[in-house]
C-alpha cells in the first residue's frame, strides 16, 4: 500500500502527462491544418516589396479570394501557384489622373502596372450612373470625382437640353473627352447668378452623395472663373472635407498660390494636379510652396507625369490670346496627335476650328526629375482617352519610372518609386475614400490588387512618334484575387474591376 500522498502525487502525475498529450495532439493538429490550407493563389519565391512596412525580401504571397492572407518564407499550397522568381511583387499601382473611361484605356494602363484608375482632375457627369454603368465592365478598379465644370453648366438654365446629351455620351456612348469639353465650354464665360450659384453648390452635393470621390475643379479650362465662385467650391470642400483636385487657372506660380490660398483659408484638403506642366521652370520654388503649407499642417498633395510634353484640347482656352507668350512655346512646339506633324500658324487655325488633341512640347528634363525626385510627389499619367497618336503618358507613365527613373537614372530607388506610385496615392483618398486603406499596401489583410514585373526588362514602349503601345515587362497583375494579366498578356473575358466610392455615398 502507498501513502495517501504518493497516490494523489501519481494521480496529479497521470492527469499532468493527459494535459501534455492533448496539447502535443492539438498542435500538431493546427500545424496539420495549416500546411493544408490551399489558397487560390500562390505568387512563389519573388521579391516582396510592401512600402509601408518597408519589407523587401523573397517571400511566398497566399491569396484567398480578394485578400492577401499570409505572406511567409514557408512554403505554401495553391490551386493555382505562379512562380514569381527573379520578379519583383508589388502593391498595384494607382493613378489618380486618367481620362479615358473604356477598357481600350484600361488596358494599356493594365500592361502599364495599374490595378487601379481614377479620372479625378475634371471627374464625371452623371456620376452616379456612370458608376452604375461601369459595374461588372471594367478590367480595373475605377472610379472618380465631382465634376465642377458639368456641375455648374446644370445649375444654368438654358443648357438643360445640352446636360441631356451629355447623359447619352457619359452613360451610353464611348466619351470623347473633346465632345464633353466642348459641350460644357459653352458655359465657360457665364457668370453665376446667386442663385445658379447656390444651385451649383446643392448639384456638389448632391454629386458626392453618389459616391464622388471629392472635386474636379479644372479651372484651367474656365480660366475666367471669378475668384468668388471659385472660393465658394473651397467653402463647400472644407466644410465637408472633401479633396479637390485643382488644375490651376494658368501655368504658372500665382495661379498655384490662388489654389493653395483658397485651399488654406477654407480649410479644404487640396491635391494639385500635373505639378509640371503648371509650373514649368518654376517647379522647385511650387513644391517647397506646397511643402511649406504641408509643414504648417494643411492638408496638400501633388503630382507629376515622366514626360516633357503636355497634352490638351486645341480649342481649350489654354490657347486663347497671348497663349506663346504664357506657355513659352510656338508653333512648331504643337504636335496634331491624329497625324503626328508638327503645326504652323495656317495648321494651327485649321486645326482649332476643328477641335482635337495636340501635344505640347514644352518642359526640360531637369524639371522633370526635380519633381520625381522631391519627396512625397505621386505619380499619376493625366492619361488621354484612346487615339493611335495620343500622349504616350496614356500607356507608359508606370514602367517608364521603373525603367528610366530607377533602372537607368537612378533618380529614385525601387522602394520610392513604387511608394509613389502605389501607397502614396492610397493614402491621398484615405479620407475620401475610407477603402484604399487596403490598397497601396503589400501586407496580410490589404485587397489582393497586385503587380508581378521583371525590374531587369520593365520598360514603357509607347512614344510620340509610334503612338500608343503597351508596357513590357510587367509579367502578372492580379485585380481583388482575379488574374487579369498573364504571363504578359490580358487574361479574356474576366472583369473584376470594382468602384472606388466616396464615403457621402448614400
Ligand atoms: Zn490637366
Amino acid at each position: 500500500m502507498l501513502p495517501g500522498s504518493i497516490k494523489r502525487k501519481i494521480k496529479a502525475m497521470k492527469v499532468y502527462k493527459l494535459i501534455f498529450t492533448f496539447l502535443i495532439i492539438f498542435s500538431s493538429l493546427l500545424v496539420s491544418s495549416q500546411s493544408v490550407i490551399v489558397y487560390d493563389i500562390v505568387l512563389k519565391g519573388g521579391r516582396v516589396i510592401d512600402p509601408e512596412t518597408k519589407l523587401d525580401a523573397v517571400r511566398n504571397v497566399g491569396i484567398i479570394q480578394n485578400q492577401i492572407v499570409q505572406i511567409s518564407n514557408e512554403d505554401l499550397r495553391g490551386k493555382q501557384v505562379i512562380d514569381a522568381t527573379g520578379l519583383v511583387v508589388a502593391p498595384g499601382f494607382i493613378d489618380l489622373h486618367v481620362h479615358g473611361r473604356s477598357n481600350m484605356e484600361q488596358e494599356y494602363q493594365l500592361h502599364d502596372g495599374l490595378t487601379t484608375a481614377l479620372e479625378l482632375e475634371w471627374g464625371i457627369e452623371h456620376i452616379g450612373k456612370w458608376y452604375e454603368s461601369r459595374r461588372g465592365k471594367a478590367l480595373i478598379n475605377y472610379g472618380a470625382s465631382v465634376c465642377w465644370p458639368f456641375e455648374r453648366f446644370r445649375a444654368i438654365d438654358k443648357y438643360k437640353n445640352d446636360v441631356a446629351a451629355l447623359y447619352n455620351i457619359t452613360v451610353k456612348d464611348d466619351p470623347k473627352l473633346e465632345t464633353l469639353i466642348n459641350t460644357i465650354s459653352k458655359s465657360y464665360s457665364d457668370t453665376l447668378t446667386d442663385v445658379e450659384s447656390k444651385k451649383m453648390i446643392a448639384n456638389i452635393r448632391s454629386s458626392l452623395g453618389e459616391g464622388g470621390l471629392g472635386i474636379g475643379v479644372p479651372i484651367g479650362y474656365l480660366p475666367k472663373t471669378e475668384p468668388g465662385e471659385m472660393f465658394r467650391v473651397y467653402k463647400l470642400a472644407g466644410e465637408m472635407n472633401a479633396l479637390v483636385f485643382s488644375h490651376v487657372r494658368e501655368p504658372n506660380i500665382i495661379s498655384i498660390q490662388e489654389a493653395i490660398a483658397d485651399a488654406t483659408l477654407a480649410r479644404a484638403p487640396l491635391h494639385i494636379v500635373h505639378i509640371n506642366s503648371m509650373s514649368l521652370s518654376q517647379i522647385q520654388l511650387a513644391l517647397d510652396m506646397i511643402k511649406a503649407a504641408d509643414d504648417k499642417g494643411f492638408d496638400i498633395s501633388t503630382e507629376l507625369y515622366p514626360y516633357t510634353a503636355a497634352s490638351t484640347a486645341l480649342q481649350s482656352a489654354m490657347f486663347d490670346g497671348e497663349w506663346q507668350q504664357r506657355l513659352g512655346i510656338s508653333y512648331q512646339d504643337l504636335q496634331w496627335v491624329a497625324t503626328g506633324e508638327r503645326l504652323t500658324k495656317e495648321t494651327f487655325d485649321k486645326y482649332r476650328k476643328e477641335g482635337g488633341v495636340v501635344i505640347m512640347h514644352m518642359m526640360k528634363p531637369e524639371w522633370i526629375k526635380t519633381g520625381i525626385a522631391a519627396p512625397g510627389t505621386i505619380i499619376a499619367s493625366d492619361g488621354m482617352p484612346y487615339a493611335p497618336l495620343a500622349h504616350p503618358r496614356t500607356a507608359g507613365t508606370f514602367c517608364r519610372i521603373l525603367s528610366k527613373y530607377v533602372r537607368e537614372e537612378k533618380v529614385l530607388d525601387l522602394m520610392t518609386a513604387i511608394e509613389k506610385m502605389s501607397l502614396l496615392p492610397a493614402k491621398r483618398l484615405e479620407i475620401i475614400a475610407p477603402s484604399m486603406k487596403k490598397k497601396g499596401r503589400l501586407q496580410v489583410g490589404a485587397d489582393a490588387d497586385i503587380t508581378v514585373f521583371n525590374p531587369e526588362t520593365v520598360t514603357d514602349k509607347a512614344t510620340f512618334e509610334k503612338g500608343l503601345a503597351f508596357s513590357e515587362g510587367v509579367e502578372f497583375v492580379i485585380v481583388n484575387g482575379v488574374l487579369v494579366l498573364k504571363n504578359g498578356k490580358t487574361v479574356p473575358g474576366v472583369f473584376p474591376g470594382q468602384a472606388v466610392y466616396g464615403k457621402f455615398k448614400k
